[in-house]
Protein backbone atom coordinates (compact mmCIF):
# COMPACT_ATOMS: atom_id res chain seq x y z
CA UNK A 1 0.00 0.00 0.00
CA UNK A 2 1.24 3.30 -0.60
CA UNK A 3 1.70 6.23 1.87
CA UNK A 4 -0.99 8.22 2.32
CA UNK A 5 -0.70 12.24 1.59
CA UNK A 6 1.20 14.15 3.48
CA UNK A 7 3.48 17.54 3.64
CA UNK A 8 7.36 17.35 5.18
CA UNK A 9 8.47 19.30 7.07
CA UNK A 10 12.17 20.15 7.28
CA UNK A 11 13.61 21.92 10.97
CA UNK A 12 16.94 22.45 11.53
CA UNK A 13 16.79 22.95 15.59
CA UNK A 14 14.80 21.53 18.62
CA UNK A 15 12.99 25.12 18.81
CA UNK A 16 11.98 24.69 15.55
CA UNK A 17 10.39 21.02 15.89
CA UNK A 18 8.09 22.48 19.07
CA UNK A 19 7.21 25.48 17.08
CA UNK A 20 5.91 23.14 14.03
CA UNK A 21 4.27 20.62 16.79
CA UNK A 22 2.86 23.55 18.69
CA UNK A 23 1.47 24.76 15.68
CA UNK A 24 0.06 21.39 13.94
CA UNK A 25 -0.32 19.43 17.35
CA UNK A 26 -2.40 16.45 16.86
CA UNK A 27 -2.44 16.64 13.26
CA UNK A 28 1.28 16.03 13.29
CA UNK A 29 4.20 13.40 13.97
CA UNK A 30 7.96 13.77 14.08
CA UNK A 31 9.89 11.02 12.37
CA UNK A 32 13.51 9.68 13.08
CA UNK A 33 13.97 6.44 11.18
CA UNK A 34 10.46 6.29 9.86
CA UNK A 35 11.00 2.46 10.69
CA UNK A 36 7.86 2.91 12.46
CA UNK A 37 6.37 5.57 11.82
CA UNK A 38 5.97 4.86 7.43
CA UNK A 39 5.09 1.52 8.04
CA UNK A 40 2.08 2.59 10.21
CA UNK A 41 1.02 4.92 7.61
CA UNK A 42 1.29 2.30 4.87
CA UNK A 43 -0.77 0.59 6.74
CA UNK A 44 -3.12 3.84 7.62
CA UNK A 45 -3.05 2.69 11.59
CA UNK A 46 -2.17 6.31 11.64
CA UNK A 47 -2.44 9.69 9.18
CA UNK A 48 -0.69 12.36 10.43
CA UNK A 49 -1.39 15.75 8.13
CA UNK A 50 2.16 16.61 8.68
CA UNK A 51 5.68 15.05 9.29
CA UNK A 52 8.70 16.77 11.02
CA UNK A 53 11.69 15.38 9.51
CA UNK A 54 14.29 15.12 13.00
CA UNK A 55 17.20 14.52 10.53
CA UNK A 56 18.51 17.64 9.77
CA UNK A 57 18.13 18.65 13.68
CA UNK A 58 22.07 19.35 14.94
CA UNK A 59 23.20 17.56 17.65
CA UNK A 60 20.66 14.60 18.17
CA UNK A 61 22.62 12.02 16.89
CA UNK A 62 25.41 12.18 19.32
CA UNK A 63 26.68 9.02 21.46
CA UNK A 64 28.65 10.66 24.23
CA UNK A 65 30.00 9.31 27.74
CA UNK A 66 30.12 11.89 30.80
CA UNK A 67 31.49 10.87 33.34
CA UNK A 68 29.55 12.39 36.40
CA UNK A 69 26.10 11.26 34.08
CA UNK A 70 26.40 8.67 32.36
CA UNK A 71 26.03 7.42 28.99
CA UNK A 72 23.98 10.30 26.44
CA UNK A 73 22.31 8.87 23.51
CA UNK A 74 20.64 11.60 21.62
CA UNK A 75 17.14 10.63 19.97
CA UNK A 76 18.41 10.54 16.43
CA UNK A 77 21.53 8.09 17.49
CA UNK A 78 20.59 4.52 15.60
CA UNK A 79 20.94 1.15 17.22
CA UNK A 80 23.85 0.75 15.03
CA UNK A 81 25.66 3.90 16.12
CA UNK A 82 25.34 2.63 20.11
CA UNK A 83 26.04 -0.84 19.12
CA UNK A 84 29.43 0.46 17.68
CA UNK A 85 30.24 2.72 20.05
CA UNK A 86 33.70 2.16 21.66
CA UNK A 87 32.54 3.32 25.17
CA UNK A 88 28.87 1.48 24.58
CA UNK A 89 30.44 -1.86 24.20
CA UNK A 90 32.82 -0.90 27.05
CA UNK A 91 30.45 -0.25 29.28
CA UNK A 92 27.10 -0.80 28.94
CA UNK A 93 27.67 -4.18 27.21
CA UNK A 94 24.32 -5.23 28.00
CA UNK A 95 22.95 -2.59 26.16
CA UNK A 96 24.45 -3.45 22.92
CA UNK A 97 23.19 -6.54 23.30
CA UNK A 98 19.65 -6.27 23.65
CA UNK A 99 20.36 -3.65 20.54
CA UNK A 100 21.83 -6.16 18.57
CA UNK A 101 18.77 -8.33 18.85
CA UNK A 102 16.75 -5.61 17.39
CA UNK A 103 15.78 -6.62 14.05
CA UNK A 104 17.60 -7.06 10.85
CA UNK A 105 20.61 -5.01 10.16
CA UNK A 106 18.96 -2.93 7.92
CA UNK A 107 16.35 -1.98 10.92
CA UNK A 108 19.39 -1.02 13.28
CA UNK A 109 21.05 1.15 10.66
CA UNK A 110 17.56 2.90 10.39
CA UNK A 111 15.74 2.93 13.62
CA UNK A 112 16.91 4.55 16.65
CA UNK A 113 16.65 4.49 19.91
CA UNK A 114 14.24 7.66 20.45
CA UNK A 115 11.81 6.02 17.97
CA UNK A 116 11.74 2.78 19.72
CA UNK A 117 10.96 4.46 23.08
CA UNK A 118 8.50 6.74 21.55
CA UNK A 119 6.97 4.32 19.91
CA UNK A 120 5.60 2.55 23.11
CA UNK A 121 5.27 -1.20 21.36
CA UNK A 122 4.94 -3.30 24.77
CA UNK A 123 7.32 -5.47 23.28
CA UNK A 124 10.21 -2.72 22.42
CA UNK A 125 13.31 -4.32 23.17
CA UNK A 126 15.62 -1.34 24.06
CA UNK A 127 13.26 -0.19 27.20
CA UNK A 128 12.92 -3.18 29.75
CA UNK A 129 17.41 -3.07 29.42
CA UNK A 130 17.12 0.86 29.98
CA UNK A 131 14.83 0.37 32.27
CA UNK A 132 16.96 -1.79 34.80
CA UNK A 133 20.34 0.26 34.46
CA UNK A 134 18.05 3.05 35.48
CA UNK A 135 17.94 4.94 32.47
CA UNK A 136 16.19 9.07 32.29
CA UNK A 137 15.20 11.25 29.03
CA UNK A 138 15.32 14.81 28.38
CA UNK A 139 12.01 15.92 26.82
CA UNK A 140 11.53 19.31 25.38
CA UNK A 141 8.86 21.12 24.94
CA UNK A 142 7.29 25.03 24.48
CA UNK A 143 8.18 25.77 27.98
CA UNK A 144 11.13 24.01 28.20
CA UNK A 145 12.71 21.08 29.26
CA UNK A 146 12.09 17.83 31.82
CA UNK A 147 13.70 15.07 32.53
CA UNK A 148 11.91 11.93 33.25
CA UNK A 149 13.04 8.27 34.75
CA UNK A 150 12.32 5.68 31.32
CA UNK A 151 10.09 3.78 33.89
CA UNK A 152 7.32 6.29 34.24
CA UNK A 153 7.59 7.46 30.50
CA UNK A 154 4.78 4.54 29.16
CA UNK A 155 1.35 5.02 29.58
CA UNK A 156 0.13 2.07 27.69
CA UNK A 157 0.96 0.64 23.79
CA UNK A 158 1.62 3.86 21.78
CA UNK A 159 0.93 6.09 24.29
CA UNK A 160 3.78 8.11 26.22
CA UNK A 161 3.87 11.42 28.84
CA UNK A 162 5.07 13.08 25.56
CA UNK A 163 2.83 15.52 25.23
CA UNK A 164 1.76 17.27 21.43
CA UNK A 165 4.17 19.78 21.27
CA UNK A 166 6.96 17.31 23.43
CA UNK A 167 9.89 15.50 21.74
CA UNK A 168 12.43 13.43 22.95
CA UNK A 169 15.84 15.10 22.91
CA UNK A 170 18.35 12.49 24.61
CA UNK A 171 18.36 8.86 26.62
CA UNK A 172 20.47 9.06 29.49
CA UNK A 173 22.10 5.89 31.07
CA UNK A 174 23.64 6.37 34.34
CA UNK A 175 27.14 5.41 34.96
CA UNK A 176 27.42 1.19 36.04
CA UNK A 177 28.22 0.59 39.75
CA UNK A 178 31.05 -1.21 41.64
CA UNK A 179 29.77 -4.96 42.06
CA UNK A 180 27.03 -4.85 39.44
CA UNK A 181 25.71 -6.75 36.51
CA UNK A 182 22.75 -6.43 34.24
CA UNK A 183 21.38 -8.60 30.85
CA UNK A 184 18.55 -8.85 28.79
CA UNK A 185 17.20 -11.88 27.08
CA UNK A 186 14.63 -11.88 24.38
CA UNK A 187 12.85 -14.86 22.81
CA UNK A 188 11.34 -14.32 19.73
CA UNK A 189 9.50 -16.98 17.21
CA UNK A 190 11.51 -17.85 14.60
CA UNK A 191 14.17 -15.36 12.87
CA UNK A 192 15.52 -12.12 14.73
CA UNK A 193 12.74 -9.82 12.18
CA UNK A 194 10.40 -11.10 14.88
CA UNK A 195 9.53 -8.89 17.48
CA UNK A 196 9.57 -9.94 21.23
CA UNK A 197 7.15 -12.68 22.38
CA UNK A 198 8.81 -11.98 25.85
CA UNK A 199 11.65 -9.63 27.04
CA UNK A 200 13.54 -9.58 30.38
CA UNK A 201 16.09 -7.15 31.78
CA UNK A 202 17.59 -7.46 35.03
CA UNK A 203 19.75 -5.39 36.79
CA UNK A 204 21.45 -6.56 39.83
CA UNK A 205 24.20 -4.90 42.83
CA UNK A 206 25.79 -7.01 45.33
CA UNK A 207 28.03 -6.26 48.00
CA UNK A 208 31.25 -7.19 47.41
CA UNK A 209 32.00 -8.62 51.44
CA UNK A 210 29.15 -10.83 52.09
CA UNK A 211 27.76 -11.34 48.68
CA UNK A 212 24.46 -9.81 49.38
CA UNK A 213 22.12 -8.35 46.56
CA UNK A 214 21.65 -4.67 47.62
CA UNK A 215 19.36 -3.97 45.12
CA UNK A 216 18.20 -4.99 42.10
CA UNK A 217 15.28 -4.40 38.98
CA UNK A 218 13.80 -6.92 36.87
CA UNK A 219 11.61 -5.85 34.06
CA UNK A 220 9.56 -7.35 31.59
CA UNK A 221 8.41 -6.41 28.18
CA UNK A 222 6.15 -7.62 25.59
CA UNK A 223 3.89 -9.63 28.64
CA UNK A 224 1.62 -6.00 30.04
CA UNK A 225 0.53 -3.06 28.02
CA UNK A 226 3.91 -1.36 28.72
CA UNK A 227 6.88 -2.40 30.19
CA UNK A 228 6.70 -3.59 33.44
CA UNK A 229 8.79 -3.74 36.75
CA UNK A 230 8.34 -7.18 38.02
CA UNK A 231 8.94 -5.82 42.06
CA UNK A 232 7.08 -8.66 43.81
CA UNK A 233 9.87 -10.70 41.87
CA UNK A 234 12.70 -8.32 43.23
CA UNK A 235 11.60 -8.88 46.17
CA UNK A 236 12.06 -12.68 46.34
CA UNK A 237 16.19 -11.64 45.69
CA UNK A 238 17.01 -8.20 47.57
CA UNK A 239 18.91 -8.14 50.41
CA UNK A 240 19.52 -12.16 50.17
CA UNK A 241 22.61 -13.87 49.25
CA UNK A 242 21.23 -15.89 45.98
CA UNK A 243 20.58 -18.93 45.10
CA UNK A 244 19.28 -20.97 42.78
CA UNK A 245 16.35 -21.54 44.59
CA UNK A 246 15.49 -18.16 44.95
CA UNK A 247 16.02 -17.59 41.25
CA UNK A 248 13.51 -19.98 40.53
CA UNK A 249 10.86 -18.61 42.51
CA UNK A 250 11.65 -15.23 41.11
CA UNK A 251 10.84 -16.18 37.90
CA UNK A 252 7.67 -17.97 38.99
CA UNK A 253 6.35 -15.01 40.74
CA UNK A 254 7.70 -12.82 38.21
CA UNK A 255 4.90 -14.99 35.93
CA UNK A 256 2.42 -14.37 38.36
CA UNK A 257 2.77 -10.51 37.71
CA UNK A 258 3.17 -10.35 34.38
CA UNK A 259 -0.41 -9.62 32.37
CA UNK A 260 0.12 -11.12 29.23
CA UNK A 261 -2.08 -11.73 25.89
CA UNK A 262 -2.39 -14.16 23.47
CA UNK A 263 -1.70 -12.72 19.70
CA UNK A 264 0.03 -13.93 16.80
CA UNK A 265 2.93 -14.55 18.60
CA UNK A 266 2.15 -16.51 21.45
CA UNK A 267 -0.58 -17.21 23.64
CA UNK A 268 -1.33 -15.73 27.02
CA UNK A 269 0.15 -19.36 28.85
CA UNK A 270 3.28 -19.84 26.90
CA UNK A 271 3.99 -16.02 27.43
CA UNK A 272 3.47 -16.86 31.27
CA UNK A 273 5.56 -20.09 31.24
CA UNK A 274 8.18 -18.53 29.06
CA UNK A 275 8.70 -15.50 31.54
CA UNK A 276 9.88 -17.99 34.03
CA UNK A 277 12.60 -19.28 32.12
CA UNK A 278 13.31 -15.49 30.71
CA UNK A 279 13.76 -14.21 34.40
CA UNK A 280 15.97 -16.41 35.40
CA UNK A 281 18.30 -16.29 32.42
CA UNK A 282 18.31 -12.58 32.80
CA UNK A 283 19.14 -12.83 36.48
CA UNK A 284 22.24 -15.18 35.75
CA UNK A 285 23.15 -13.84 33.02
CA UNK A 286 23.47 -10.50 35.25
CA UNK A 287 25.17 -12.17 37.91
CA UNK A 288 27.66 -13.49 35.75
CA UNK A 289 28.48 -9.72 34.54
CA UNK A 290 29.40 -8.53 37.93
CA UNK A 291 32.99 -7.74 37.97
C1 LIG B 1 11.21 -5.40 9.84
C2 LIG B 1 11.17 -4.73 11.19
C3 LIG B 1 11.67 -5.39 12.29
C4 LIG B 1 11.64 -4.80 13.54
N1 LIG B 1 12.14 -5.49 14.61
C5 LIG B 1 12.13 -4.91 15.84
C6 LIG B 1 12.66 -5.64 16.96
O1 LIG B 1 13.15 -6.76 16.86
N2 LIG B 1 12.60 -5.02 18.18
C7 LIG B 1 12.07 -3.77 18.35
O2 LIG B 1 12.04 -3.27 19.47
N3 LIG B 1 11.57 -3.06 17.30
C8 LIG B 1 11.58 -3.60 16.05
N4 LIG B 1 11.06 -2.92 14.98
C9 LIG B 1 10.42 -1.62 15.20
C10 LIG B 1 11.31 -0.37 14.91
O3 LIG B 1 12.32 -0.65 14.00
C11 LIG B 1 11.93 0.20 16.18
O4 LIG B 1 10.91 0.50 17.11
C12 LIG B 1 12.76 1.46 15.91
O5 LIG B 1 13.66 1.66 16.95
C13 LIG B 1 11.92 2.71 15.69
O6 LIG B 1 12.80 3.80 15.51
P1 LIG B 1 12.62 4.83 14.32
O7 LIG B 1 13.74 5.79 14.43
O8 LIG B 1 12.49 4.13 13.01
O9 LIG B 1 11.24 5.50 14.73
P2 LIG B 1 10.14 6.22 13.81
O10 LIG B 1 9.45 5.20 12.98
O11 LIG B 1 10.72 7.39 13.11
O12 LIG B 1 9.16 6.75 14.95
C14 LIG B 1 8.40 5.87 15.76
C15 LIG B 1 7.41 6.67 16.62
O13 LIG B 1 8.10 7.47 17.56
C16 LIG B 1 7.87 8.86 17.34
N5 LIG B 1 9.18 9.50 17.55
C17 LIG B 1 10.36 9.15 16.97
N6 LIG B 1 11.35 9.90 17.47
C18 LIG B 1 10.79 10.74 18.36
C19 LIG B 1 11.32 11.75 19.21
N7 LIG B 1 12.63 12.03 19.27
N8 LIG B 1 10.46 12.43 20.01
C20 LIG B 1 9.13 12.16 19.99
N9 LIG B 1 8.57 11.21 19.21
C21 LIG B 1 9.40 10.50 18.41
C22 LIG B 1 7.32 8.98 15.94
O14 LIG B 1 6.47 10.11 15.80
C23 LIG B 1 6.57 7.67 15.81
O15 LIG B 1 5.31 7.77 16.41
C24 LIG B 1 11.09 -3.49 13.70
C25 LIG B 1 10.58 -2.81 12.57
C26 LIG B 1 10.63 -3.40 11.34
C27 LIG B 1 10.10 -2.65 10.16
Amino acid sequence: MSLPKFEYIKVKSIGEVCEALGKYKRKAKVMAGGTDLLVQMKDRVITPEYVIGLRGVEGLGRVVYDRKEGLKIGAMATHREVINSGVARRRYPSLVEALEKIGTGQVRNMGTIGGNICNAAPSADSAPILIALGAEVRIAGANGEREVLLEKVFRGPRKTVLGADEVLVEIVVPNERVHSGSHYEKLFARTSVDLAAVGAACWLIKDGKSGVIKDIKIVLGAVAPVPMRAKKAERVIKGKVVTEGLIKEAGEVAAGESKPISDIRASEEYRREMVKVMVRRAIKGALGRIA
